[in-house]
């Protein structure tokens, strides 16, 4: 069987694991968070990174952060991830749900001034793939009705928009390190603070409340309950394995783009003669090859070739049922048709996309592809 995704091993997370037990300290933000911090902050020039367990609890500060209120309105895509809502409706927000743009999936960034009201705090872009939302047009209008941006960047880790990092344009950046995504540590995740307002309280919430991150440096000699909170904080544990697979991101980038190459080359054929749609990639956006999906034409049609997948032992899974259409939301939706959103939900499937994916096995999976529509 061709596995959906395989987590990639660089060979030294047991020793930086080994590393943080042996140092005796391997709760929350010793030596191997410290590093990962610095090495996001110089690489990528983000202000300030916490890490935390995972993207979910990232957003969830960010929701804190940002004081959102019961009755508060957040604007978020319909075709994303659950955690994208939840972190803001446990805070009371009321989520107004956008739809996604013809070209990918992104949130169509034109659309979403008509969704702005009084009451609106937030919006949250999900950069889908890794590919960059419209940044300039989402920016331009949370300045013009005073709204806070959190990008939602959990896949979008070393890419950028008009050559700044995604992550680093909103006033909040999320990232996830979960197992599924390019870099991992099985659970993880990581909080970027751009607003420099922002940056004190996200130490004290990521604390338990606490300003212990402040005592830690000296600058209080005893530290208190001095806000909301919870742990946020990843162990060392966690941490070390992380740092492990920093040091090889870039050898990790390479390799997944060759094999997001193959698969373009060779499916491009099938979107040239309208069979199927690859990705698009906006001029200002860049691919970090976190993806690889193809759009289908319909459910039935997806569904058949999942089928067909499977009966060449290839596993390619489906993504996202929409939110405003999920158990949980529907009654609390606000009733507009989302098509778009409904359209990737119904006909877009993901590849096989993982590190040690060979060449030989992407032009494999890509002719069992090419064969279905050959003969359908
Ligand atoms: C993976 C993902 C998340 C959740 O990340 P966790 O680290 O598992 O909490 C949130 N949003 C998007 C868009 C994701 O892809």
């Amino acid at each position: 069987m061709v596995p959906f995704n395989l987590p990639f091993l660089t060979g030294k997370e047991l020793t930086y694991i080994r590393e943080a037990v042996e140092s005796g300290k391997i709760s929350g933000d010793g030596i191997f968070t410290k590093k990962c911090h610095e090495y996001f902050e110089k690489r990528y020039g983000f202000k300030k990174c916490l890490l935390t367990t995972s993207c979910t609890d990232a957003l969830e500060m960010a929701a804190i952060l940002l004081n959102i209120q019961p009755g508060d309105e957040v604007i978020v895509p319909s075709f994303t991830f659950v955690s994208t809502a939840n972190a803001f409706v446990l805070r009371g927000a009321k989520i107004v749900f956008a739809d996604s743009n013809d070209r990918n999936p992104n949130l169509d960034a034109g659309k979403i001034c008509d969704l702005v009201t009084d009451r609106t705090k937030a919006i949250v872009p999900v950069h889908y793939a890794g590919i960059a939302c419209d940044m300039d047009a989402i920016m331009q209008l949370a300045e013009k009705y005073n709204l806070f941006v959190v990008e939602d960047a959990a896949q979008a880790i070393d890419s950028y928009h008009k050559g700044r990092p995604l992550g680093s344009i909103g006033h909040l950046g999320a990232f996830s390190f979960h197992e599924t995504k390019n870099i991992i540590s099985g659970e993880g995740g990581m909080l970027v603070i751009n607003d420099e307002r922002f940056m004190k309280r996200a130490e004290i919430i990521r604390e338990k409340g606490t300003n212990r991150s402040s005592f830690f440096r000296g600058e209080v000699d005893k530290y208190g309950w001095v806000d909301v909170g919870s742990s946020f904080l990843p162990s060392e544990v966690i941490s070390a394995f992380l740092y492990a697979q920093l040091e090889k991101l870039e050898d990790i980038q390479a390799k997944r783009k060759e094999v997001w190459n193959v698969y373009y080359q060779r499916l491009l054929p099938l979107e040239q003669s309208g069979k199927i749609t690859l990705p698009y990639l906006p001029e200002y956006a860049t691919n970090n090859a976190h993806m690889f999906y193809i759009v289908c034409k319909s459910l039935e049609e997806r569904t058949a070739l999942i089928d067909f997948l499977k009966q060449h032992e290839i596993q390619a899974v489906f993504h996202y049922l929409s939110l405003h259409k999920s158990p949980f939301y529907l009654p609390k939706h606000d009733g507009r048709e989302l098509p778009l959103a409904d359209h990737y939900s119904d006909c877009l499937l993901r590849l096989p996309m993982f590190y040690n994916l060979t060449t030989e096995t992407t032009n494999y999976v890509s002719d069992i592809i090419l064969k279905f529509y050959k003969d359908n």
